[in-house]
């Protein structure tokens, strides 16, 4: 007799996974079912309170996915401290980690429990919005990592996630019943689903929707690299809007030591607060996008000169944190 599947609903915090999740629950029997949550370190704290949340009002443990870069940041600081390379890059500046960069990298790259803070020690920046590193190292690979090593073992794992069809241009082809690999399959229940259908559902089933949706109208991470100038705005003006602006700028201190520029921040990729590398003075660009900075952007009212931003304002762009794994949402 085959040993039935074990279901794995791949869980973000949004109302998307927990439809999701509660569309299990009603054909499963509790047993059979898995919910994961990949946690990156920088979520907001209403999130993770939300989950707590979940596994009290549906009796069900959530398993908590938090990478662990110990080894690769072991690797980088022996790589910092042997370097001896000579040369230019491209851009004529030193290969070489310079003497004084190499004392500041090593006195911070340790692992801090936070892998969000780790991965960009590790990588000496943050993600952007033309390298989301993020979401490749902190939920896809440990959330496939984890699913692979239990088809590996044997066991037939069936991975649920929350996309609709609606949601975006990536995901309006997305298909109800996937064969992944051996023994690993994905299956969508809520593809043709619209976004009132799914905050109802949850309203019938008595399950409350993450409170982020009230405040900043989505969820992810506190903040996320996509975040424009109105979420921003929104996020630093909850409650907990100033240990958020706290922790990031530690973060920046920090990443910042680990880069062997000695520079960090966490918008450097938008080109917000009007300034480009190369267009303006390193510094200047640097100064712009420290988090205080950037704050303070958000704070004012976007402004246009004829066919071109006013010199301090850039473009909002729409929030568009979405893998095919439907782990951010
Ligand atoms: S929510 Fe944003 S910052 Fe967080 S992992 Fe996804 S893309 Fe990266």
């Amino acid at each position: 007799m085959p040993v039935p599947p074990h279901h794995i609903i791949s869980l973000s915090g949004g109302k998307d996974s927990t439809a999701t999740l509660l569309v299990a629950l009603a054909r499963l029997p509790k047993s059979a079912i898995q919910p994961v949550f990949a946690d990156t370190g920088n979520e907001h704290p209403a999130t993770y309170e939300y989950l707590n949340y979940l596994e009290s009002h549906l009796g069900l443990p959530i398993t908590r996915l938090t990478p662990d870069f110990s080894r690769q940041i072991a690797e980088k600081r022996r790589f910092i401290a042997m370097d001896r390379r000579t040369g230019r890059d491209k851009r004529g500046a030193k290969l070489r980690w310079s003497n004084r960069r190499k004392r500041e990298a090593l006195a911070e790259l340790r692992p801090s429990g936070n892998p969000f803070l780790d991965l960009c020690m590790l990588k000496g920046m943050f993600p952007s919005n033309r390298s989301r590193f993020c979401t490749d190292y902190l939920k896809k690979q440990v959330f496939v990592s984890f699913v692979d090593d239990m088809a590996q073992s044997g066991q037939r794992v069936v991975v649920w996630q929350g996309i609709r069809r609606d949601e975006s241009d990536k995901r309006k082809n997305a298909r109800l019943f996937e064969r992944v690999g051996p023994g690993f399959y994905y299956f969508r229940p809520l593809i043709h689903w619209t976004t009132a259908g799914v905050f109802r559902f949850l309203d019938e089933k008595g399950v409350r929707p993450n409170p982020l949706y009230a405040s900043l109208g989505r969820v992810g991470c506190a903040p996320c690299v996509y975040a424009n100038k109105k979420d921003l705005r929104a996020l630093f003006a909850l409650e907990d809007g100033p240990a958020i602006l706290d922790k990031i700028r530690d973060w920046e201190t920090r990443v910042s030591a680990c880069s062997k520029t000695g520079r960090a921040a966490f918008f450097h990729g938008k080109e917000l607060a009007g300034a480009r590398l190369g267009k303006v003075h390193p510094l200047v660009f640097w100064d712009r996008h420290r988090i205080d900075a950037i704050k303070h952007w958000s704070e004012k009212p976007t402004r246009f000169n004829a066919g071109d931003w006013d010199g301090f304002e850039a473009p909002e762009v729409e929030f568009s944190c979405s893998s095919e794994w439907g782990l951010c949402e």
